[in-house]
C-alpha cells in the first residue's frame, strides 16, 4: 500500500556510512515501508567542489504521505539527525531529497518533484538507475536509464567497498 516514492540520501561529514543507515531506518519508520536500497556511492561533489566526497544512496518507500507531509517529515529526520547548516550544495550530516512521488508532478514554493536537478546529476542518477531504470520521470518523456546515458554531469560516481 502507499505511493512508491524515491528518495536520495547524501552525507559528506563525520561517519559516512553510518549517517546513511540512519536515515534508512527514520525513513523506513517516519515515511516507509523501504521496499528497495541502491548500493551506496561514493562520489565528488557537485555544485561546491570544496568539500569532502559525498556517500550518496537512492531507497525507495511506499508512504502513506502527501507530498508536503513527505517533506515535512525529510526535513524532520535531518533535524532529528543534527543537520543544522543549511548552506545549499554544502557540506551536510544528512540530505534527504524527494527524488520522484509517484507519477506526480509538484510545484509548490517549497516542494518541487521531480527534483529539479535529477536529470543533471550522475550522483543521484547512477543508484536510483540501480533500481529505477525502467521508470518513467514526469515531465521528460524519458526513463531514468535514458537520462542516466543523456546526463551531461561528469564527475565521478563509484561503489563503496566495505569489505
Ligand atoms: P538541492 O535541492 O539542489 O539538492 P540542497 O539539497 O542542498 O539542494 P537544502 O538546503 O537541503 O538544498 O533544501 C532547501 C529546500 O529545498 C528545502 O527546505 C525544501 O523546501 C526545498 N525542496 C524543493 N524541492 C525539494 C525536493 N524535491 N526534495 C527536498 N527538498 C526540496
Ligand atoms: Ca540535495
Ligand atoms: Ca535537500
Amino acid at each position: 500500500m502507499g505511493e512508491i516514492v524515491f528518495v536520495g540520501l547524501g552525507s559528506n561529514l563525520g561517519d559516512r556510512a553510518h549517517h546513511l543507515a540512519e536515515a534508512r531506518t527514520r525513513l523506513a519508520t517516519q515515511a516507509g515501508p523501504l521496499e528497495a536500497s541502491s548500493a551506496v556511492y561514493q562520489t565528488e561533489p557537485w555544485g561546491l567542489a570544496d568539500q569532502p566526497a559525498f556517500y550518496n544512496q537512492v531507497v525507495q518507500l511506499a508512504t502513506g504521505l502527501p507530498p508536503r507531509e513527505l517533506l515535512a517529515a525529510l526535513l524532520a529526520i535531518e533535524q532529528q539527525m543534527g543537520r543544522h547548516r543549511q548552506q545549499r550544495w554544502g557540506p551536510r550530516l544528512i540530505d534527504l531529497d524527494i527524488l520522484l512521488y509517484a507519477n506526480q508532478q509538484v510545484a509548490l514554493p517549497e516542494l518541487t518533484v521531480p527534483h529539479p536537478q535529477l536529470a543533471n546529476r550522475r550522483f543521484v542518477l547512477v543508484p536510483l538507475a540501480q533500481i529505477a531504470a525502467e521508470v518513467t520521470v514526469p515531465g521528460t518523456g524519458q526513463t531514468v536509464a535514458q537520462l542516466l546515458a543523456n546526463c551531461p554531469d561528469t564527475l565521478r560516481v563509484w561503489p563503496v567497498d566495505f569489505a
